[in-house]
């Protein structure tokens, strides 16, 4: 099974915490990223062949800040190249204050069946304090109307540990999202990163975030409150309802391989790493010149393969399949790992069935610490 994602790199605006590859949208080549973007669809899917693949994902970036005939004609690419019928899972992320009914109406019309919507929170005045363009209105708006056109597929994307964010501001959030009964929420505490408008608030001692402790409960809270309401945790921060889970971020935790398009994205393709060019420039040109922007690729060894195999399998809930990872290289997870299994199971961060090694509630809280072991 084989995924595709594709990177819009424009924003409207920037997000006080983001670090991702993106530019403002105002004055940049749009029009012209959009025809190289196809030229690299086309000459990968040339090279590599996209019959066996299954999901794709529209990301970025803010794939919806493009205007109408530009959103149209990436649309149209995607359904000329990559869409095909075994395609099970077609998603876009969407901004709230661009889901608009024509917006809506165009990805109805070329096949997007999922929409991952970065609300963040449904507090105001946090939305303000962390540089997003939406109010909460606004983010229930878009929602409820995508789902009257019958775009119901929806995950609610949240986060925590924001600047002065309270418990009782989550709480309240987690109750706002699960009012429009999505069929998926994620929900990821706010990592502070270099270069982003954060970090530099952070250095001067100017960004006040809660405390470990008051961050760990409110995880907590966040398990509780979404099992009490029938969703059920696949992965360390994504919940949904049955048979509602991400199959498009299950490639990336399954080990498996996917392509990947536009300015900055990586991709996994016949057991190599990609990466493209990140600056507009460097894309464009590369493009131009042969075809794709990549920059990198690299052969993974066995060894990277099975470490990433562990530290990807144990994001999802259900835990690494001791029998798939015996199919795949030849031993046990024991052979290899022994003594840092039976270690982290000693400290109750692991546990094993038959079929599964998988972190323990605890393990869930202290999954980096857990990560770090099966890294060499
Ligand atoms: S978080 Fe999303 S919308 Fe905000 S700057 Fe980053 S990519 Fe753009």
């Amino acid at each position: 099974m084989k995924g595709a994602y594709l990177h819009i790199p424009f924003c409207e605006h920037i997000c006080y915490y983001c670090d991702f590859n993106k530019f403002f949208i105002q004055y940049q080549p749009v029009d012209e990223y959009l025809e190289s973007l196809e030229t690299e669809i086309k000459t990968t899917v040339n090279q590599y062949g996209a019959e066996d693949m299954e999901t794709i994902f529209l990301g970025g970036g803010t794939p919806t800040a493009l205007d109408h005939d530009q959103f149209e004609t990436l649309l149209k690419t995607i359904n000329n190249h990559l869409l095909h019928p075994g395609i099970q899972e077609f998603t876009v992320e969407a901004n709230p204050e661009n889901m608009t009914e024509e917006k809506l109406k165009l990805m109805k019309k070329w096949g997007v069946n999922r929409l991952s919507v970065g609300v963040q929170t449904f507090n105001d005045s946090l939305l303000q304090s962390i540089g997003r363009a939406h109010t909460s209105a606004g983010a229930t708006q878009g929602i409820e109307l995508a789902k009257s056109m019958g775009l119901t597929n929806i995950s609610v994307d949240l986060m925590f540990g924001l600047p002065g964010q309270t418990e009782q501001d989550l709480e309240t959030s987690i109750d706002q999202a699960l009012a429009l009964d999505p069929a998926h929420i994620s929900i990821y505490s706010l990592q502070v990163e270099p270069r982003t408008i954060f970090y530099n608030r952070m250095r001067k001692g100017k960004l006040k975030l809660p405390a470990e402790e008051i961050e760990a409960e409110m995880y907590e809270t966040i398990i509780s409150r979404l099992q009490d309401k029938g969703f059920h945790q696949y992965e360390i921060s994504n919940f949904s309802k049955s048979g509602f889970e991400s199959r498009h971020n299950l490639i990336y935790w399954n080990n498996d391989e996917y392509f990947g398009f536009g300015a900055g994205a990586h991709g996994y393709l016949e057991g190599e790493r990609t990466v493209n060019a990140g600056p507009m420039r460097s894309f464009l040109r590369l493009v131009q010149e042969q075809g794709t922007s990549m920059v990198s690729h690299h052969p993974v060894s066995q060894q990277e393969q099975i470490e990433e195999e562990m530290f990807l399998g144990l994001r999802k809930i259900q835990g690494v399949n001791k029998h798939n990872f015996y199919h795949k290289y030849d031993r046990t997870v024991h052979e290899l790992y022994g003594r840092e299994i039976n270690d982290l199971k000693h400290r109750g961060l692991l546990y094993e069935t038959d079929h599964f090694l998988a972190l323990t509630h605890n393990g869930i809280f202290l999954g980096n610490e857990v990560f770090q072991a099966f890294l060499g």
